[in-house]
């Protein structure tokens, strides 16, 4: 397949649509190989625009090392923006790279990173742009491997007529895994052609391949079963678990953007997977167990990462950073490491705990003491136990007088809306925690200068967690609980002024609901809404429920009993065939604990409670401490 730049055409483009930098690629360690030089081709899409697409941590490591791999190469593309969307289809410019504006068609992997169910219809207009067939059966050997990958891929099934094939878990080994069946199928002379190449894929056990499952209904709607339909093809695909992330130190080079993206910032995972247990966490559950990176490769990373890029801001990631096990002599041998430099230090915080203050002023050494984000989830003690976000009133108050009280003005408290078993009274607990946070302030300082924000984000019942059996809460039930927690906060006078309250309506959640516990049939109403014009869901400019619910409609999709519907322990979930690990029936009865307000421990510090994972994907939890120390300072 050609694979010439199709820039002499995009190029009069440009003037014609918004940031058009977006679309020449360039950027500082991004990589151009030689088209002839690779046998195994990989394009890797986020579906998203390129400001929130080019800071992905899943895709920046992929690129990484597949460019590493000799015969390899990889190029990224991302959602182009409606106005050049249009004017691509006039002028027949299909959907193309950054890096050498290769059509995405000449590719043998067309890998999409899903974060959110929300860019699937993104993903529709890639591969409709890049000429390749929207539904996989009507894909011929020219056309790439369209495979899903991220969070979401933890179940495809609403874009399973759409994929190829989908892996779970972590990236890294398997991304190479895929490239060697590739390479071998092609130097074969492509024997079978992609049906065979599938096969193989498949049969390894670790890529799960759709077409090879068939899904059968009981008439009152439920699935009945999910089994293959060839001989060689596993029962249950499993995710893929990296063991030693020292072994994996990606992003070796981060990619410098050349437009404005959403974080400007050198990241380094410093740990994968968290066993805190909150019911209602997705990325938790299916990214256990606990994989700590060491110290020494943190600080090695930082500091290669920081030379390479020249970012001057430098994040530490993962679920939950302050339970790194030496996340202290981290936090403090960063901070005197940059101490005086333009290198500045954050960390994600949302644990509540004073401890988490300290480690803020380790990092805020370099800078402002501007903002502290806490997440206690639930507005009162019992959905904090529903949830298993074992964090009380107390904890909260004497975390945020700290804060307030060694000069941080500005505190966020993250909550959700719409959480099983809540109730409205639930919900307005949230205004007078807030309230109390800002009068312990007030007392704590002496001062009337402290704000507090509340941001509030609808639930949404995932797969793989306790909460996957859940009724979701309706939009209209949301909306009601956030305006009187609204009205409960802006009535009051003496704390109206110094609460912010940021929060979405609840729409938006009931369609993420509907594609995150979908089957195969919920395909068509993406479709449907893909061909109405959807594009951007996850921007609230662009998505329309209206336009979700008219399409369920036209496809005779029931959108409440997707998601409204509270789910039987025996049903088989569209997800069942696919393993995260986690035990059936431990999901089960922690979902049943969660109503009875039975709390989980964390498995780091406390015994294995049989949660499934590690002895069905041969893990274990990796934590330190390492004893070790950051490597002597070195002049940066
Ligand atoms: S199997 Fe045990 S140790 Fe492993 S993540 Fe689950 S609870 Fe923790």
């Amino acid at each position: 397949m050609p694979a010439e730049s199709i820039f002499p055409r995009l190029e009069p483009l440009l003037p014609k649509v918004q940031k058009p930098i977006q679309y020449v690629g360039g950027e500082l360690n991004s990589t151009v190989k030689e088209w002839d030089s690779a046998d195994v081709r990989w394009a890797l899409m986020y579906p998203d625009a390129y400001e929130v697409g080019l800071p992905n941590q899943g895709v920046a490591i992929l690129y990484e090392i597949l460019n590493e791999l000799p015969a390899t190469l990889a190029e990224r593309t991302y959602a182009v923006w409606p106005d050049l969307e249009a004017l691509m289809r006039a002028e027949g410019v299909p959907q193309f790279t950054v890096d050498a504006h290769r059509p995405v068609r000449a590719f043998d992997v067309f890998g999409v990173s899903f974060s959110t169910e929300l860019g699937y219809t993104n993903m529709l207009t890639a591969l409709d742009l890049a000429g390749i067939p929207l539904v996989a059966a009507e894909r011929g050997d020219d056309d790439p491997i369209v495979l899903a990958g991220g969070h979401a891929a933890f179940n495809p099934e609403p874009i399973a007529d759409f994929l190829d094939a989908a892996v779970l878990g972590d990236g890294e080994q398997i991304a190479i895994a895929i490239t060697e069946v590739v390479r071998e199928w092609k130097a074969e002379g492509r024997p079978g052609g992609r049906d065979e190449l599938l096969m193989r894929l498949a049969e390894s056990g670790g890529v799960y391949v759709p077409k090879f499952y068939d899904v059968d209904y009981h008439p009152d709607g439920r699935i009945k079963r999910v089994a293959p339909n060839r001989p060689d093809v596993p029962w249950r695909v499993h995710k893929h678990t990296v063991m030693d992330l020292d072994e994996w130190p990606y992003p070796k080079k981060p990619l410098v953007p050349l437009a404005e993206t959403v974080h400007e910032r050198f990241s380094v995972e410093i740990f994968r997977g968290c066993t805190r247990g909150c019911r209602f966490c997705q990325a938790g559950m299916i990214t256990r167990p606990v994989r700590e990176r060491s110290i020494t490769t943190i600080g090695a990373m930082v500091e290669h990462g920081v030379k390479e890029s020249g970012f001057n801001e430098v994040g530490l990631l993962s679920l939950s950073s302050a339970d790194h096990s030496e996340i202290g002599d981290l936090a403090k041998g960063l901070a005197d490491r940059y101490e005086g430099t333009n290198t500045s230090l954050s960390l994600p915080s949302t644990r509540v705990d004073a401890f988490n203050i300290d480690l803020a002023n380790e990092f805020s050494r370099n800078g402002r003491r501007s903002g502290l984000t806490f997440a206690p989830e639930g507005g009162s003690e019992r959905m904090r136990k529903v949830i298993n976000k074992m964090v009380t009133e107390e904890d909260l108050i004497r975390t945020v007088t700290a804060a307030y009280s060694q000069g941080w003005r500005q505190v966020k408290l993250y909550f959700m809306c719409g959480l099983p078993t809540e109730t409205d009274e639930d919900v307005l607990g949230i205004a007078d925690l807030a309230k109390k946070v800002i009068k312990a302030g007030r007392e704590a300082t002496g001062s009337r200068d402290i704000r507090c924000t509340v941001s509030i984000g609808g639930f949404v019942p995932k797969p793989h967690t306790p909460f996957q059996w859940a009724g979701q809460a309706d939009h209209e039930t949301v909306d009601r609980r956030l305006k009187a927690l609204r009205d409960a906060l802006r009535g009051d006078r003496e704390y109206a002024r110094a609460v912010g309250f940021r929060y979405h309506d609840g729409k938006p959640s009931i369609v993420e609901g509907l594609l995150s516990r979908g089957d195969r049939r919920v395909g068509a109403v993406i479709r449907a809404v893909w061909e109405d014009g959807g594009r951007f869901d996850g921007w609230s400019e662009h998505f329309s429920y209206e336009r979700w619910m008219s399409a369920a409609e036209r496809a005779g999709v029931d959108v409440d009993w997707y998601t409204t519907r509270e789910r039987e322990e025996n049903e088989v979930l569209p997800w069942d065939h696919l393993d995260a690990g986690l035990d059936r029936e431990w999901l089960w009865q922690d979902w049943q604990e969660a109503v009875s307000g039975g709390e989980v421990e964390d498995c780091r510090w406390t015994p294995c409670y049989d949660c499934g994972v590690c002895p069905t994907m041969g893990t274990e939890i990796q934590i330190g401490p390492t004893g070790r120390k950051l490597l002597p300072l070195t002049v940066v």
